[in-house]
């Protein structure tokens, strides 16, 4: 396993993968690795948003790999929030899960009043698309960026058993949770979009295989149902191994010649300063409530910037911010042609689900 290496680009001649490129950080330079087959897994892209649950990693480089390679990508629109992320200046973005709500936590808004049965039948216990946007609406009636997650009315004993983790996680930050209520904010959590595969895990170039989050069987919808995902990874890993042992049974050997035009004059821009500014843009325009005009607004953006393709980079850190703005760029394009509102992806000014857009929308190059 090589684990300084990043994956640049993959290496496709007619619609067949031979291979990747990829950047060795530790001395600075390019290698080829050429390979009968490529599984992608290289996780989601969460951290396209300010506010996210994700590792560090998860800058959706595996699907801007794969779109450029050819390969078809789909469902960009369908991101998923988590509702109640830990919000407290300087403190990481600690999930917090469901179980909690499910024990009995009431969700407060900042003047102390349970709200969720205003939204839903199920409360606090309502999907998570729908306690995001109660929150969201109640933080704009209240002005307020902090919401609350109350589990001071259950016992203190059970809660400190059923979530030691937590217990343990906020009181580094000098919360209780026995006594003090938790501030939570909603984050992008998980991507149900992403490089189109069959059920078998084939994407649409030959001999390029995705998996986990990076991929998008279909499988969960527009919306997946919560811990799926391992499972996702688990049966489609799995199938992978089974299916290219068929593909490499008839696999007749070639090895074109690639040029590298990553070698390109550098843009001599700030780099992580265009990096910040897409995280909090993607929150604002393209997060959990998204509208036409903010939509197009961010097209701008992308658009704005598109010329960066026409520069070479430095570091991987500055290859990872242009694999950002491409799949940013695909997510608020899918948004923007999306006239209703499904799953993880909704839309003030069409706040309907519509039989007529019980359809895909897929990327391709
Ligand atoms: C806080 C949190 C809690 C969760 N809880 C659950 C749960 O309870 N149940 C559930 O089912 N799901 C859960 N999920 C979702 C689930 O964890 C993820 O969907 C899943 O781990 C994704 O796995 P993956 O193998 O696709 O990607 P990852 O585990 O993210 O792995 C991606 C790998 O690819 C590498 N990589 C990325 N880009 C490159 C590149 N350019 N070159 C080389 N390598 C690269 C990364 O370094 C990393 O090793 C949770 C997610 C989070 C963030």
């Amino acid at each position: 396993m090589l684990e300084i290496h990043y994956v640049v680009d993959l290496l496709v001649r007619e619609n067949t993968c031979y291979g990747v490129l990829a950047y060795d950080r530790d001395r600075r330079s390019f290698r080829v690795f050429r390979g009968k087959v490529v599984v992608l897994a290289t996780g989601g892209l969460g951290r396209l948003f300010e506010h996210n649950t994700n590792p560090e990693i998860a800058t959706g480089d595996g699907i801007a790999i794969a779109f450029r390679a050819g390969a078809e990508v789909m469902d960009m629109e369908f991101i998923q929030f988590h509702p109640t992320v830990l919000n407290l200046p300087g403190a990481p973005r600690f999930l917090i899960s469901e179980a909690v709500r499910g024990e009995g936590a009431y969700l407060r808004n900042c003047q102390g009043q349970r709200f969720m049965p205003r939204y839903h039948d199920l409360a606090e216990l309502a999907p998570r698309d729908i306690v995001v946007r109660a929150i969201l609406k109640e933080m704009a009636v209240t002005n307020s960026n902090i919401v609350y997650l109350d589990l001071t009315h259950l016992d203190p004993v059970v809660v400190r058993l059923r979530f030691p983790n937590i217990t343990k996680t906020c009181a580094a930050y000098k919360l209780d949770i026995t006594v003090d209520p938790i501030p939570v904010a909603p984050a992008a959590h998980y991507m149900m979009g992403g490089v189109k595969t069959n059920l078998v895990g084939e994407t649409s170039v030959r001999g390029l295989y995705a998996c986990g989050e990076v991929s998008c069987p279909g499988v969960h919808g527009a919306n997946r149902l919560a811990s799926n995902s391992l499972l996702d990874g688990l049966v489609f890993g799995g199938r992978i191994v089974e299916e290219t042992r068929k593909f490499l049974k008839d696999y007749q050997p070639r090895r074109p010649e690639f040029a590298c035009d990553w070698l390109l004059e550098p843009a001599g821009i700030d780099y992580a300063a265009l990096r910040k500014e897409l995280e909090v843009l993607m929150g604002d325009k393209v997060g959990p409530v998204r509208s036409g005009s903010g939509l197009k607004e961010a097209l701008k953006f992308f658009d704005h910037w598109g010329y960066l393709f026409r520069h070479g980079v430095e570091d991987a850190g500055q290859m990872e911010v242009k694999n950002m703005l491409q799949v940013g760029e695909m997510v608020a394009e899918a948004a923007l042609a999306r006239r209703e509102s499904r799953g993880g992806h909704y839309r003030v000014d069409y706040p309907d689900t519509r039989r007529r857009w019980q359809k895909h929308i897929i990327f391709r190059r």
